[in-house]
């Protein structure tokens, strides 16, 4: 049962744990939206792989994909030689990415976890301008490898270590609700822009012109912030003028969460590489980058490693894939996503406790600060993580699982499969008011 497999965990893997802190169960089946624990008890998953499964727990699309390859005889392990799953997988890849991007892509396949992709993205971009310099973005996620840790924007995360990659310089995003500058809205937004503008272009501006600019189009487990449209495209336009790459990190928002195939295509732009990760391998590990050919600067062997493009992962992906494509399931997750924000904001004009309701698609955010006039030391209202808390552990008692996330692990994070029936969101809604209701004033 539950108890006897956690007390096995407790005793034997490390303390890094981090779900099963939060959610203290073993999971012996899963389907659909469901996971079942070892005790039969049911939960909704909201969090389904932190937003890898896109068609949910064993779709039969993705499991039938594995069953064929294996009874195929298809190889399962090439290191980097091709194989038709392969070139069916890049087919695939290539169709998902907007035309004008693909025309001119390569792909890179990188080690099966997004962080390296993200890696891989780096060095390229390193490579490709003979830079050292990369900016990133307060509240960024990127990995848990040292350069990634280093890009990531969560100081207590990497607090503990010493001497992570150099060069990283943050730059503020575009958090509304919590501005920088004492600024909402459009003026804090364009404050933020004027700052990387003069980091870019003004020799005196006291950093070395970067390789490249790296960033969630949505940030993620900074807890579900959207960049503006319009912001997005002043920052392409910047990085163009100032001859800078365009890294978009995708690891999350790809395929379909946000309610397109990739939430740059929101703002209409496309980046100089973009990092793929989580839904691309349909639920197994594979991490790919894809970039404008006349960034190609490798040399033979510059980004390596043994599970480069797992054959099982690409065969499951394609599939994958083309389900989400062919089903419009990034439309679903649009028209979805509105359905949850708007029953998430009636929620908020009930309990001033949700502070902040956010997000694009299938990947939103509630933020959960002190009920009162109560703010931080930058006048903003204070983060409440105790109460985000508390509702993820209601929910979690009434069979539901939902992650916290956000700069102040006060957000609670929706990012359920995409193939969630309207009915189950409906049950997402209800459970997750109830726990409101029960911990709020
Ligand atoms: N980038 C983003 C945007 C992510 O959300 C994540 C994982 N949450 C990563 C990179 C790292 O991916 P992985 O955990 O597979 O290394």
């Amino acid at each position: 049962n539950n108890v006897t497999l956690l007390a096995q965990q407790e005793k034997r893997e490390s303390s890094a744990r981090t779900y099963p802190r939060r959610f203290p169960i073993a999971i012996a089946k899963a389907q659909g939206v469901r996971v079942t624990d070892m005790d039969g008890r049911e939960y909704i998953d909201c969090l389904a792989g932190a937003g890898t499964l896109a068609l949910g727990h064993n779709h039969e699309t993705v499991t039938s994909a594995i069953r064929d390859l294996i009874e195929a005889g298809a190889p399962l392990h090439t290191l980097d030689i091709t194989t038709p799953t392969k070139e069916a997988f890049i087919d695939e890849l290539l169709t998902c990415l907007p035309g004008e991007f693909a025309a001119h892509a390569r792909v890179h396949f990188c080690g099966p976890t997004g962080a390296d992709g993200v890696e891989a993205a780096i060095k390229l971009a390193k490579i490709a301008t003979g830079r050292s310099n990369v900016l990133a973005f307060q509240g960024g996620y990127h990995g848990s490898t040292h350069a990634t840790m280093s890009l990531s924007g969560n100081w207590h995360q990497k607090s503990a270590l010493e001497g992570l990659m150099p060069n990283v310089h943050f730059m503020p995003y575009p958090y509304g609700y919590r501005c920088p500058f004492g600024l909402g809205g459009e003026a804090g937004q364009k404050a933020g822009l004027n700052f990387i503008r003069s980091v870019l272009s003004d020799p005196e501006s006291g950093v070395a012109k970067p390789a490249a600019i790296i960033l969630e189009a949505v940030q993620g487990e900074g807890g579900a912030i959207p960049a503006p449209d319009a912001w997005l495209r002043e920052l392409r336009q910047i990085t163009a003028e100032n001859d800078v790459l365009l890294i978009i990190d995708e690891v999350q928002t790809g395929f379909g969460r946000t309610g397109k195939l990739f939430a740059f295509e929101h703002a209409g732009i496309t980046p100089d590489i973009v990092v793929m990760s989580k839904a691309i391998g349909g639920g197994l590990p594979l991490s790919v980058i894809a970039y404008h050919g006349k960034y190609d600067k490798w040399r033979p062997g510059a980004h390596i490693g043994t599970f480069r493009g797992n054959q099982l992962a690409m065969a499951a992906g394609i599939k994958t894939l083309r389900h989400i494509r062919e089903n419009n399931l990034a439309d679903e997750a649009a028209r979805k996503g509105q359905i949850l924000e708007s029953a998430l904001c009636n929620l908020q004009a009930s309990f001033p406790e949700i502070g902040d309701v956010r997000g694009r698609g299938l990947m939103m955010g509630v933020e959960m600060v002190e009920y009162g006039a109560i703010t931080d030391h930058q006048g903003h209202p204070k983060a409440s993580p105790a109460l985000a808390s508390a509702i993820q552990k209601t929910c979690f008692a009434k069979g539901l699982i939902l992650e916290v996330g956000g700069r102040h692990s006060a957000v609670l994070r929706f990012l359920p499969p995409l193939i969630i029936s309207d009915g189950e969101l409906r049950d997402v809604i209800g459970i997750f008011s109830q726990a409101v209701s029960e911990n709020c004033r």
